[in-house]
This record gives C-alpha cells, structure tokens and sequence, in this order.
C-alpha cells in the first residue's frame, strides 16, 4: 500500500535544518562516551572503494548509529527507502500546531536522545507548553461519563480505591499492581526467572491480580499490542518497569518536566542529525536484498543501484525484513523470528476543526470511548493552548479492520461515527489525511510486541549479528522502549561495528 501523505505535503523532504552543522554532532556527549576504551577503530589506508558501513534506514537507531560510526572516523553512508528523514518520528508540519504522527513524548530517562537534542542545540518543551489533549470525557457501554463522576459511576467495575483509577488510565495502573519486575534491572525480563510470566497478558490478569471480565475488558480497549490474549504479560511488565524508571528519573530531576517533545516538532531531531552526517542520507533507497560476500556486503535497492561496504547495520522493523532476501540465509531461528514477531497496530485519522463543538454539549472535547474510534483527541497547540486539530486514533484489534478500506473510506467512516456519537460535531471536523506506519511499506506498525512464549524464544537472540550484518531498531533493545530503545540499539549496533572495524 502507497505511503499516505498529508493534503499540502509536497511528498518530499524539508531539509530545514535550522542551522545545524556538521560539526555541531562531534563532540564529547553520549556517543563518545558509549564508545570509551574501544580500541580506536583500525582504518588502515586501504584501496577499498566501498564505505566502511551502510546503515539501511534514517530512523533515529539508523541516525544514531551513523553519528557514532562517523564519530569515531568510519566512512558511513546512510539508505533510507522512504522520501523523508525520521520513520517513525513525524511530526505533521502542514496540519495547524503540528501534531506528531508517531514518536512523540521523551521521558525524563532518554539520556541518549536528550543529549543528542542538546547538542544539536534543539530546544524542549513539557506537556504544559505542548499544552495537548487535555481532558476526556468517557463514553462506556453508549454512555456518557465525565471524569469527576467515575469513582461512584455505576458502570465502573472496580473496587476500593481502583474506582479512582480514570478509564484511560487503567490498562497502566493496575497492570502495574505487584509487577514482580518492579526494582530489578531493566533487561531482566529476559533472564529465566521471569520466564513463568511469558503467559498470555489476560490469564495473568485473571489469575495473579484478580480482575473481572469487565475490568480487563476495559484495560483492552487503548492497547499498543493487537489484544491482551496474543500479549505477553512480561512485555506489560518491562513496559511498566521501564515507566517506573522514567518516573525515578524524573524525581530525580525535579525541576524539569517528566516528559518532553522537541519544540517544533520532534522530526526536527532526525533532521538535525541527518544534517550532521558528511555523507547526505539517500533518500528513495529501498532495500530489498543483502549480499554478504565475506569480505564485504552489497545492498540492493529496488531502483536497481547497489552500494557496497565491509559492515552493514540493518534498522528496518521487522514486518519489512519479512520481505528481504539475505544471501547466505539468515539462521532459522532469526527467520522465524521475522515471520513471528508483530508489531502494535493504529491508525490515525486527522480532522481540522471548524467549530468548537464542546462548547455546544459542555463536555471536554476529547473522548475516550469503548466505540470503534476508540480515542478522539483536541489537540491545544495554539501559541495560547487554542485548539489547532482533533486526531481518532485506534489502536490494536480494531485498527485491523481499517486495513480493507481506502484512505477515503478511513475518513468518511471514522467521521461518520463520530457525529453519530457525538452530534455537536456534525459540520464541526474536515478530514484532512490518514496516517499509519501498519498501512506503509516501510512501516510494520507502532512498536515491536511479544506474544505468549516469544520472549524465551527469541528476545536473547534480537542482537545477534548475521556475518558483516548488525541489527539495530527499537525491537532490538534491551534496557530501553520506543524512541530511547532505538537509540539505545543503534549504540550498541554501531559498537558492535566499531569492535570489527
Ligand atoms: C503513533 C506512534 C506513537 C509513538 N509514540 C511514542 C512515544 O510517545 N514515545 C516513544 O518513545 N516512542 C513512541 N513511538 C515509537 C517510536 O517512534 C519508535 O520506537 C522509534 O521511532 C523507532 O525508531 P527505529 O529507528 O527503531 O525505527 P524506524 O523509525 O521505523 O526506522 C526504520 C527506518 O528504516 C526505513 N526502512 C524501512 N524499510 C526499508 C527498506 N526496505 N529500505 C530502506 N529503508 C527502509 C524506514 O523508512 C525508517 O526510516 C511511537 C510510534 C508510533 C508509530
């Protein structure tokens, strides 16, 4: 399926990079210290006339791994398939107050990516200057409930002081009651002694916590999986655990908001760094096949050229791998993970705003609902939090049925639903474009996710490096999720390199 473009979208990058130079990146953060007591990289002079490394990919794993690389001397050449910087960082610079269309909060703990922001002279902004989605309303079972009526709402199925516990925010919260990963570190959901908790996510729910249909029910409604029956409970409980680390950093700096975006748009980071690189990213490079010969590896994009380098590191998310020819073959276990493992679903549907609409049935705009639109969010972004656009945006087992409609289809249903839920927003949204990484050739989906029995299969194996190929991407950290894990695999893939250099 075509990559979907915005309305206004020219289809092709803009390269504003804000004054970033070069030499901006080099210097003494995150990447020089991940790369600390190396052996300094062995670049005899040779006659090779290939690149020391290809990074397939200018998401921020394939960005960082490429800063690093050229950091420490190595020649790198960047192939990125799609016609923009960022994957799955975009944020929407035409739709009014740009709203990110994927990777959009850092928590206080992305060490990594905050220093690369820093010293690309980005600046931040917390969630009370993003000034965004600000309060929901809950529409359960076709029923309306603002937020100051759940604890004693009849339709509330919790107990004691779970009743405070909003709609939107239970999937977290009681998922995180007694998480026997709480405290320890943060890549022991790997080790064998969590491996009892490699269960579907609902049974755990059931069984270890106790909760009844109707809770759980509800805990399934926003999930960044496909459904908690295909879920692993450990992959819950490292996302729990790496949410609890957030929180201790953000204690930590107390002063400094627990979550930020890049003013201006997170996409403004990839740029930046992209900008930093000596060798311009190529854009429009597919990759459809690798070729490790032994002494070196030759990529093959889909516009017919071919590059060649003594390393390779591969970011692509998996879904696309599925359809990528490795000469020799991958081992089996790391095809089977390919096919195997799947990534979180959504879709979102964005709508300009021709009227305040709340303002006719007096209830927060945005709207948390059992409903097949699942969220609908005001964004504030106006330079005094007016409202700038509204965005629907279902996730998981839901979202799958949108994978039969077109683009066109997508908007006139999702609108559709939403007047007949809400009339005060007949007349009140203009659809303006679709977007979803699960719909894109370069996508998958939203973030990697482990079903039962897959952790012990596979996720020791993630970082394994196939002859003169590394993997990075987010699906391969460790310690980290989301934007913090890709830069976090795009460290450790470019050391592995710097070790073979
Ligand atoms: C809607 C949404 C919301 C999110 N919210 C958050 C959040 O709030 N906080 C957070 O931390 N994370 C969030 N994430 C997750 C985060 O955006 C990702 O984990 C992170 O950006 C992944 O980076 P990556 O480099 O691993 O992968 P990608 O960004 O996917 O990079 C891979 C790159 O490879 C390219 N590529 C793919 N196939 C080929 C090919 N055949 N040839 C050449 N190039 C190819 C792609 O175009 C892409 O640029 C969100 C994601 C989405 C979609």
């Amino acid at each position: 399926m075509p990559e979907q473009a915005l309305p206004g979208k020219t289809g092709r990058v803009s390269m504003d990079t804000g004054g970033y130079s070069r030499r901006r990146f080099i210097g003494t953060g995150a990447c020089a210290l991940a790369v600390a007591g190396l052996p300094a990289a062995a670049r005899a002079v040779t006659n090779y006339k290939g690149h020391d490394v290809i990074v397939v990919g200018a998401g921020l794993s394939g960005l960082y791994a490429a800063c690093i690389l050229q950091e420490q001397g190595l020649d790198v050449l960047t192939l990125e398939g799609r016609n923009r910087i960022g994957g799955r960082v975009y944020t929407l610079m035409d739709v009014p107050g740009k709203p990110e269309a994927g990777g959009e909060w850092m928590g206080a703990n992305y060490a990594r990516m905050i220093d690369t922001a820093n010293r690309l002279g980005l600046e931040m902004l917390g969630p009370d200057e993003a000034s965004d989605i600000r309060e929901w309303c809950y529409r359960i079972r076709g029923e309306y409930i603002l937020a100051s009526d759940w604890e004693s709402h009849p339709l509330n199925p919790t107990e004691g002081d779970d009743r405070r516990i909003l709609p939107h925010r239970m999937l977290f919260e009681l998922s995180h009651k007694n998480n026997p990963l709480s405290g320890q570190p943060l890549d022991a959901w790997i080790t064998p002694e969590f491996a009892r908790f490699d269960i579907p996510q609902t049974h755990y729910l059931k069984e270890y916590l106790g909760f009844d249909d109707e809770t759980i029910r509800l805990m399934n409604v926003v999930i960044h999986t496909d459904h908690m029956d295909n879920t692993s409970a450990l992959h819950e409980m490292r996302r729990y655990a790496v949410g609890e680390f957030n929180a201790s950093r953000a204690l930590a700096n107390a002063g400094q908001p627990a979550w930020v975006q890049i003013r201006g748009g997170n996409s403004r980071l990839p740029e930046a760094m992209a900008a930093s690189l000596n060798n311009p990213v190529e854009l429009n490079k597919t990759v459809y096949a690798f070729e490790d010969k032994g002494e070196e590896v030759t990529v093959h994009c889909m516009d017919g050229t071919r590059y060649t380098a003594r390393q390779v590191i591969c970011s692509m998310p998996w879904p696309v791998l599925r359809k990528v020819k490795f000469t020799p073959r991958l081992p089996a276990r790391m095809e089977r993970a390919i096919d195997e493992i799947d990534y979180g679903t959504s879709i979102q549907v964005h709508f300009l705003l021709k009227k305040n609409f709340w303002e006719l049935d007096e209830m927060p705009g945005s709207m948390w609902t059992d409903e097949p639109f699942e969220r609908f969010g005001v964004h504030h972004r106006g330079p005094n939090g007016e409202a700038t656009s509204a965005v629907a945006f279902i996730n998981g087992n839901e979202a799958y049925k949108y994978d039969f409609m077109s683009d066109d289809q997508v908007s006139e249903y999702t609108m559709r639903e939403l007047e007949r839920v809400r009339p005060s927003l007949k007349g009140a949204l203009e659809p303006i474009g679709i977007q979803s990484c699960h719909r894109e050739v370069h996508g998958g989906g939203d973030w990697v996710f482990w079903r039962p029995g897959q952790v012990g299969q596979f996720a020791a194996h993630m970082r394994e490096a196939h002859g003169n190929i590394h993997f990075a991407g987010e699906h391969t950290a460790l310690m980290e999720r989301g934007m913090e894990g890709a830069f976090e695999s795009g460290e450790r893939a470019a050391v592995d390199a710097l070790l073979r250099s």
